[in-house]
């Protein structure tokens, strides 16, 4: 049994400001560290249930936050970025199901810790008219190999966003959000007692899971903070604009959709 995992910081249990997710600052060593040993959690639940393979990919901010030297010897890392499919990096038809770990809501969800879309620019973020946050994102990529998504970790609303945007992953809550910067945490005892049972229901139940598959040609509608990052997305043929703020791209198929959401980004970056 073969198992993706792709980690996220936001989510992750003791987590809540922005002091501990950006390299550099204040307790970010600190959120490292809880970051690294959540996934170990995963990790160990997943082994012990019966998984043989595990890759992990790095998927916040520089990509290099896990401590490689803590992360259980039976796991693969894929640290560092840029890398072509960003926080799906390594996936393909060979894994059995996806684990998104430390996830969070998608832009404009209240009461959510950190909520965003890949990047605070981004207002939205739509497939086919659907608002979806990264774990829908990702999701679909995963689906587009054949790959579900069984399990997802984070605050209350980024496990609604996937139960939402996805096939039912089984969902954790690891914290439980009071505001964008704000949460009732639990010593990591009971988060990891918390993970070990969701991962357990997951893997129980991995032939049950259904990928989540866009067919034909998909359309992205993203919405941005500033009208000049949508004026760059517009450089990408094929592409309209539906408002100041707001373009749109029909794609061939998901796999496209994903990569031209990846230009947009790029393309937009640095634009004030
Ligand atoms: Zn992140």
């Amino acid at each position: 049994m073969k198992i993706f995992i792709s980690a996220d910081m936001e989510g992750i249990s003791g987590v809540v400001s922005m002091e501990q997710i950006e390299p550099g600052a204040r307790d970010y060593e600190r959120a490292r560290r809880m970051m690294t040993r959540e996934v170990n959690a995963v990790v160990d639940a997943a082994l012990e249930c019966g998984a043989s393979e595990i890759v992990v990919n790095d998927s916040h901010d520089n990509m290099d936050n896990i401590l490689i030297e803590e992360l259980n010897r039976r796991a693969v890392l894929i640290s560092g970025s840029p890398k072509p499919l960003s926080m799906m990096q390594g996936i393909d038809e060979s894994f059995d199901a996806a684990f998104f770990v430390g996830y969070h809501a998608r832009a404009g969800t209240a009461c959510a810790v950190i909520d965003h879309t890949y990047a605070f620019r981004v207002l939205s973020a739509k497939i086919n008219g659907k608002p979806m946050s990264e774990a829908g994102l990702n999701g679909r990529l995963a689906g587009w190999f054949g790959v579900p998504v069984a399990f997802i970790s984070g605050d209350q609303n980024a496990v609604a966003c996937a139960k939402e945007e996805l096939n039912n992953p089984v969902g954790v809550e690891v914290k439980s959000a009071v505001g964008r910067n704000a949460a009732v945490i639990y010593p990591f005892d009971v988060v990891k007692e918390r993970l070990r049972a969701g991962v357990a229901e997951a893997v129980k139940n991995l032939k049950s899971f259904k990928p989540t598959v866009e067919k034909g040609p998909v359309e992205l509608e993203v919405s941005f903070s500033i009208s000049g990052m949508a004026d760059m997305a517009l450089l990408i043929p094929g592409t309209s604009r539906k408002d100041g703020r707001t373009v749109v791209h029909t794609a061939r198929d998901y796999m496209d959709a994903f990569k031209v959401f990846r230009v947009m980004l790029a393309l937009s970056s640095g634009i004030r």
